[in-house]
């Protein structure tokens, strides 16, 4: 294969631009595109089939697929990956620089600080726009405000070659895991993600070091992860509270949230202690404010339940110190919190330990806000996924945890649901011959609701996947929307 001498041309000026290069370095850096694409020279007879506009990125796409075609890679996924963040490296500066301009922007003003990231980010092709483009997102009107979904068809397929091939590599230990900074430049392989081209920032929280990066396939707008510095588990505990909050002081545009701590209520990874931020407005940002209360030791502190479907109590306040006690109070309380009336317990008759808080803290109206949303993730006879998780009769559009984004009003669903939707809807059209598997209960209810045609199918199954959400969340909930569980959730509220 040999490279267009005036794509290379291209990409060499993007390269000085936005690299670490100068315009000495062209060949240099044509060599490194030769070795990394297994390419064997360049052809400087033939008119380049891009246009003069074409992006870094859109030159590297092309080259992949030329060189795919021409087998000098591998047509396996991780592959392609490991080849295009290796190219695409040569156009990000390296990890000092960006942390240098970062601080510099940072003294314009945070935003201009996270643009300089995000726009990198974007520009080196390791947040993926063009793939991200592809969920379905809308969102269903319920009796708590509005709610999202987004059927996730962001992340590419792993082909079967590639599955086989995982199977047989030998597992390693480096990186640790997924969010270790050592995948900072780190080649990749069948097994771990190529992170040629990726970037951290270092930033300070609490006095401990931690680092900034933005997550490459973005559930809502800016969607970044601030993890610790080293590979320690998942604890919620005050020091959580002094961390998002000191991450609002330095990024008063960014919300902060962290996933629980234990197992069915928290995220994927537990393994590492990790937040999730963002320039986003949830649902939840915007729940009303349904009972306001004082907490008697923390006079100061603007406490409420809100209007939605799981259990979440709002602190406000312009004292930063006081709004951090207040929150360790109420997390302190809620972990010691049994109320057999309503199957909560704290703890299994073994000791073992199922209270912890999803807490998310914003920066809105001049003072800081804390959402410490309650969790329980006892499991029993009759809810062996967990008492307090998406039920049996939902988990035909949800079974995963449901964890910090969920939780805010945001559903992320599997991608197989755009297949089987489009079955449902077919099958709700008359094609009762269709086999509909788990989802079939479900369309004959609609059926018996609904006067179902071909100009309103499919906003009655969007809505309803929503109101399926809506009940996903309900039953994460600890305390129910109903009289016995508001009485409840009072009960708690009283007892702080
Ligand atoms: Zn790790």
């Amino acid at each position: 294969m040999l490279l267009n001498q005036q794509l290379v041309q291209q990409f060499v000026s993007q390269a000085v631009m936005y690299g670490d290069y100068e315009v000495e370095d062209a060949i240099y850096i044509q060599n490194q595109l030769i070795r990394i694409l297994n390419a064997s020279g360049i052809d400087n007879t033939s008119i380049a089939t891009l246009n003069e506009s074409a992006t870094a990125n859109e030159i590297t796409q092309y080259w992949i697929q030329n060189a795919v075609d021409q087998n000098c890679i591998e047509d396996v996924l991780y592959q392609r990956e490991i080849v295009e963040a290796q190219i695409l490296d040569l156009i990000t500066p390296r990890p000092s620089v960006v942390n240098r301009e970062f601080n510099k922007a940072y003294k314009v003003s945070p935003e201009a600080a996270t643009d300089y990231f995000y726009t990198l980010s974007k520009r080196n092709h390791y947040v993926k726009e063009d793939a991200i483009a592809h969920n379905i997102n809308y969102d269903v009107e319920t009796e708590y405000g509005d709610i999202e979904i987004t059927i996730n068809l962001s992340k590419p397929e792993k082909d079967a070659q590639q599955i086989a091939q995982a199977k047989e590599a030998p597992s390693s230990d480096y990186p640790q895991c997924a969010l270790c900074v050592e995948n900072e430049g780190y080649v990749g392989s069948v097994l771990q993600a190529a992170r040629s081209n990726h970037r951290i920032v270092h930033l300070m929280l609490g006095n401990q070091r931690w680092a900034f990066q933005y997550s490459p396939y973005a559930y809502f707008n800016e969607h970044s992860i601030v993890l610790s510095e080293s590979h320690v588990p998942m604890k919620i505990n005050q020091q959580t509270f002094v961390n998002l909050l000191d991450f609002i002081d330095q990024f008063p545009h960014y919300f902060i949230g962290s996933n629980a701590d234990i197992p069915v209520v928290g995220g994927s990874i537990l393994s590492h202690n990790h937040y999730q931020s963002g320039k986003y407005v949830f649902p939840m940002d915007n729940a009303a404010e349904v009972e306001n209360f004082k907490i008697v030791e923390y006079p100061s502190i603007q406490a409420s339940t809100l209007n939605w479907p799981m259990s979440v109590i709002r602190l406000k306040s312009t004292k930063k110190n006081e709004l951090i006690e207040a929150a360790t109070y109420v997390m302190n309380q809620w972990n010691q919190y049994t109320d057999e009336a309503v199957a909560i317990r704290a703890y299994s008759n073994k000791g073992e330990r199922h209270h912890t808080v999803t807490p998310i803290a914003r920066y809105r109206h001049q003072q800081y806000e804390l959402d410490i949303v309650l969790r329980d993730n006892q499991t029993s006879e009759q809810y062996p996924d967990g008492i307090f998780h998406p039920h049996k009769d939902v988990q035909h559009i949800k079974k995963e945890n449901i964890g910090l984004i969920e939780v805010m009003g945001t559903a992320i669903l599997p991608g197989r649901l755009k297949q089987e939707l489009r079955q449902v809807k077919r099958y709700l059209l008359g094609e009762s011959q269709l086999d509909i598997g788990v989802h079939q209960q479900w369309a004959e209810k609609m059926l018996q609701n609904y006067d179902i045609s071909s100009s309103n199918v499919d906003q009655i199954v969007d809505n309803e996947v929503g109101y399926k959400f809506k009940r996903v969340l309900e039953d994460a909930g600890v305390f129910k929307n109903t009289d016995q569980g508001q009485q409840a959730f009072s009960r708690f509220i009283n007892s702080l």
